[in-house]
């Protein structure tokens, strides 16, 4: 942990230990999982099945990864303790994705695309487990489903983006019917991270068209099951040059579910979603910074060595230069993150929550990350490209993530929109 002489006491003591045990454990756990996969790992071939999906000897040690460190208490850390998690702040949160990601992070030469795939599952999100999103489930089924995804046993997934409806949540066209007791659902949906592993997903269906239609509400939660009646998986979208993902498409034909599966209050699904959404952007701008700390590290490591003209490039001043933007775009991006997280802690007593904020750090982080990484193949020259150094996966994965979660232009418009309604505190 760096000079953080912002941070209270209480949190820097948390961040401390729990970086050293989330070391450990990765340390004691997924890297020897690494090792014993490497074969796997390392060739897309064997990764991916035929359809796409990550094959089940990955799936398997992953699901370990999640489950040891559900044990040691790591792994829902950060989601509310009424769904089985460790209610610890957002601000921990950044530190220790940054930690995660700086050290265990894409770049590491062992392993190709999937490198951080067996390590970075040791902490849930809001696309795959325990997270601030399922507060709103029924008693029953916070009884019958929350204690196996708090146990990184069974996963869920977020499922609102469709064909014709990502940044325009109010396209979506699931909709659900009442049948007496039960909600009939009908519709389909794109995009979904992790929805060809998940054993349960968050649906948003529209419950009221006239709310819709004024943007007033109208779209409700649901909790699925994927093997329920009438749900179809319906096939992975590779991203970015891959032979296969995480993401996925489903239809639903008259999935028929009991009335205590809605999530939250019917017709205010729009801020169950917003609840992951704003978790997800802060958790990727957190990622951003330890991925772009690796990438300078290893800038700073390779200038030093590389000889050009007689000296290390490190001594020309057009790579120094290329060293200290990086250092500019992390550091900035760090604080403005952390900023952040602590203003979504005090929502509870200011009743402020930083939606502009959010919006800033995370089209900020994204877009400085894609930056970052473009600066480190520069200073790399012809080995920055090579798959043997995965810089070119940083700069891909920073790429990547300008879309999911609101893209930039969707975080600007927010930012704009909240200004213009007054909120211009800085
Ligand atoms: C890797 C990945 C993972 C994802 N995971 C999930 C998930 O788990 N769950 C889920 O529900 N969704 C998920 N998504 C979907 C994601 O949220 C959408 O892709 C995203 O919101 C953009 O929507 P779109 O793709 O439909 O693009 P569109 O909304 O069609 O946008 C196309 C372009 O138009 C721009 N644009 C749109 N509206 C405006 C406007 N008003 N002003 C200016 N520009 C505008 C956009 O910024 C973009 O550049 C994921 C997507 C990806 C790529």
């Amino acid at each position: 942990m760096a000079d953080d002489v912002g941070i209270p006491e209480d949190i820097r003591d948390i961040v401390k230990g729990s970086i050293t045990g989330l070391h450990q454990l990765v340390d004691a756990v997924a890297l020897p999982l690494e090792a014993e996969h490497k074969a796997t790992l390392t060739d897309e071939r064997k990764f991916f099945t035929e359809d796409g999906r990550i094959c089940d000897e990955i799936l398997d040690a992953r699901k370990q990864v999640r489950m040891k460190s559900a044990e040691a208490g790591y792994y829902g850390m950060f989601a509310p303790e009424s769904v089985g998690g460790g209610g610890i702040g957002i601000r921990v949160m950044v530190f220790l994705e940054e930690a995660l990601y700086r050290r265990y992070g894409p770049g590491r030469p062992l392993i190709t695309w999937a490198k951080g795939c067996l390590t970075q599952p040791v902490l849930a999100s809001f696309v795959d487990g325990p997270s601030h999103m399922l507060m709103g489930v029924s008693p029953s089924v916070r009884e019958e489903f929350i204690p196996s995804i708090a146990k990184g046993e069974k996963m869920v997934c977020f499922g609102l983006s469709e064909s014709d409806a990502g940044s325009d949540v109010w396209g979506i066209k699931t909709r659900a019917r009442r049948d007496g007791d039960d909600w009939i659902i009908n519709g389909s949906k794109q995009w979904i991270t992790n929805a060809p592993y998940a054993d349960y997903s968050v649906i948003f269906a529209i419950t009221d068209e006239e709310l819709v239609a004024q943007h007033k509400g109208g779209i409700s939660a649901f909790f699925l099951e994927t093997d329920a009646p009438g749900y179809t998986f319906d096939g992975v979208l590779p991203v970015m040059g891959h032979q296969g993902g995480d993401c996925g498409s489903m239809t639903f034909e008259d999935v028929r579910v009991p009335a205590d599966r809605l999530v939250g209050q019917e017709d205010r699904g729009f801020e169950v979603a917003m609840f992951g959404i704003s978790e997800g952007r802060i958790a990727i701008a957190s990622n951003m910074i330890g991925m772009c700390e690796f990438a300078l590290d290893a800038s700073l490591e390779y200038a030093k060595q590389r000889k050009t003209f007689g000296k290390p490039i490190a001594e020309h001043q057009a790579i120094q230069f290329m060293l200290a933007d990086m250092a500019i775009d992390i550091f900035t991006m760090k604080y403005m993150v952390l900023q952040t997280a602590a203003l979504v802690e005090s929502f509870p007593k200011t009743g402020r929550m930083p939606v502009k904020e959010i919006s800033i750090a995370k089209a900020y982080a994204v877009e400085k990350a894609q930056e970052v990484y473009d600066k480190a193949i520069q200073v790399h020259g012809g080995m920055g490209l090579s798959s043997e150094l995965p810089l070119e996966e940083g700069f891909r994965i920073a790429r990547t993530l300008r879309i999911p979660d609101g893209t930039g232009e969707i975080q600007r418009r927010t930012i704009a929109r909240q200004m213009l309604r007054g909120d211009t505190v800085f």
